[in-house]
């Protein structure tokens, strides 16, 4: 054998570097559903059903195209790893070289290169060309920044020109880089009107053959199998994003940052996962958007926002995870200690906003960003929460869950558990927040306007006793300066009553 070519959980095009010159007479492809990979974090059952039956899919193409390729299915061997498999297969085929498109996780290119090390075999990793930024290209353009502060506006702003997105010359169409500021408004009383929800897919007999499995091997992790809405195949991704271009995107932008209670899913595109497996090019998902910008079918500041997310943080969050990589995982500023709440599992807390997000998470593998951001992970950072704890929780629970964008926006954004390499400033808040962009306090025990006493909303007597503890580190920060200012007014026996409040409620954590 010349080339084994290994195609790993997340890489499921034909476009794959890895399988460019390949040659069905001198080479040979494995593919491997391992437990560790289901169970390294407490994986909810969505999201080990979608990698399974995506890979299925994607074997079954394979086939279709008469390429040599060994499958292992989870029921029919006991290699209890991916690096098993791997070694396996060496002794058996004894290839010249090992090829594999660059991974996703660190851990993987760890695993990769330590078994072809073992095994004296040449280990030939080509760039992802899924990424329209490479990892050399991002290194180049970190090592340009000045201080040790990565900003993912002046990235983006490179990627638009350099892809010629949303210009007009060398200008940004419409005169501003980033429509942000029009990308914040909430649902009024009314709540989401209009919304046309995203196609849903129901299971063929392939994926109803692994939700049995899953159910079967899986038991206990969480998350229910009722139903399984999500992409499996390149088919019904490309369905799901021209019906969000089409139905969608105009609204997109609006209401970017709003939460609906029994809404998760709002005008959010659902495309996360489908990228992420690679059923979807973010060049093809972004030229459909433009498009719909160019022939006025939807406003720029939509077109700007979504662009942004796909463009930008995106490829930015990929870039930030292979420089950080592995003090990333490790990552704790504030020196968070406190074990996750057992209700992140059940969602059964008193706060309707996380057990709104909480519960939607676990019943449908799904959250859209600002839940994520500025309720869980809010609540995670005022809660002094470990943040390894918490990116594991992350990395379990969503669908489109992978680590080199889990992390990132868990420790680098949610959490600032890198101390600000590539955030402005911490994000937190306090319930007003969640109150402006959400109907969840309406439905709720607590009352977000008050700092202490048994009505007062956990979230705001968090924030006010993490204003004051970190008080000389967020009025040294330009844009947490005003945030402070109102401790600075506050007497010491207010603050020392907040402090000794918040630590009692912390003390209580399980049963708010
Ligand atoms: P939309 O809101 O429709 O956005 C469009 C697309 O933009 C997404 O599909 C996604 O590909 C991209 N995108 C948007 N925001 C980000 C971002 N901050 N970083 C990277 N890409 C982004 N995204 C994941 O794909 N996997 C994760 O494991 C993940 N974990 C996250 C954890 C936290 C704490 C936070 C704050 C964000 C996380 N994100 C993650 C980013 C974002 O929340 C999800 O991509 C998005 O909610 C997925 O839903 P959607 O496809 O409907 O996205
Ligand atoms: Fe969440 Fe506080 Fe609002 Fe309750 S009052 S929903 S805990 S922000």
């Amino acid at each position: 054998m010349r080339n084994l070519v290994i195609i790993l959980g997340d890489q499921l095009t034909l476009d794959n570097p890895a399988l460019q010159a390949f040659d069905p007479s001198q080479d040979h492809i494995v593919m491997a559903e391992v437990m560790q990979e289901s169970t390294h974090v407490w994986s909810h059952r969505q999201r080990i059903t979608l990698f399974l039956s995506a890979m299925r899919h994607f074997a079954e193409a394979l086939q279709a195209r008469h390429f040599p390729l060994t499958y292992f299915k989870l029921e029919s061997h006991d290699y209890p790893d991916l690096a098993a498999v791997w070694r396996a297969m060496l002794q058996q085929h004894q290839p010249e070289a090992v090829r594999v498109c660059e991974p996703g996780d660190w851990r993987v290119l760890q695993a990769l290169q330590a078994t072809a090390r073992e095994h004296h075999v040449a280990l030939d990793v080509p760039q992802d060309t899924h990424y329209m930024c490479s990892i050399p290209q991002f290194q180049r353009w970190a090592e340009q920044q000045k201080g040790s502060s990565l900003r993912m506006e002046n990235f983006y702003r490179g990627m638009r020109k350099k892809y010629k997105l949303l210009m007009k010359g060398d200008a940004p169409a419409g005169g501003e880089w980033n429509y942000d500021k029009q990308n914040r408004e909430h649902l009024g009383k009314e709540g989401p009107q209009n919304l046309k929800p995203s196609p849903r897919f129901a299971p063929d007999a392939l994926t109803q053959a692994v939700i049995a499995l899953v159910k079967k091997r899986f038991p206990d992790h969480p998350g229910k199998l009722d139903e399984f809405p999500w992409p499996v195949k390149r088919a019904q991704a490309l369905k799901l994003l021209s019906h969000f271009i089409a139905e969608k995107l105009p609204q997109f932008g609006t209401y970017q940052d709003a939460m609906w209670q029994d809404s998760p899913y709002l005008w959010h595109s659902l495309l996360a996962s489908a990228l992420n497996l690679k059923l979807l090019n973010p060049r093809e998902v972004i030229a459909a958007a433009e498009q719909a910008y160019q022939q006025g079918q939807a406003p720029l500041a939509s077109v700007e926002g979504f662009i942004r997310q796909v463009l930008g943080w995106r490829e930015f969050v990929r870039g930030v995870y292979w420089l950080e990589m592995p003090a990333l995982k490790s990552a704790n500023y504030f020196k968070h200690e406190r074990d996750l709440p057992a209700w992140f599992w059940t969602g059964q807390t008193q706060m309707q906003c996380l057990s709104q997000c909480i519960g939607q998470t676990l019943e449908t593998g799904y959250a859209h960003h600002i839940q994520r951001l500025m309720v869980i992970g809010l609540f995670s950072t005022l809660a002094e929460l470990s943040p390894q704890q918490v990116a594991d929780w992350f990395l379990a629970v969503y669908v489109d869950a992978v680590e080199w964008v889990e992390l990132p926006n868990v420790a680098g954004m949610a959490l600032y558990a890198n101390g600000g390499r590539f955030t402005s400033k911490p994000y937190v808040a306090s319930g007003a927040y969640i109150k402006r962009m959400s109907n969840y306090c309406a439905n709720c025990r607590y009352d977000p306007t008050l700092k202490a006493g048994e009505a007062a909303c956990p979230f705001t007597t968090l924030y006010w006793a993490f204003l004051i503890k970190h008080e000389t580190l967020l009025a040294g920060n330009q844009r947490t300066r005003l945030m402070v200012q109102h401790v600075g007014k506050m007497t010491a026996s207010e603050q020392s009553a907040i402090k000794a409040f918040a630590s009692q409620r912390l003390k209580q954590i399980q049963q708010l």
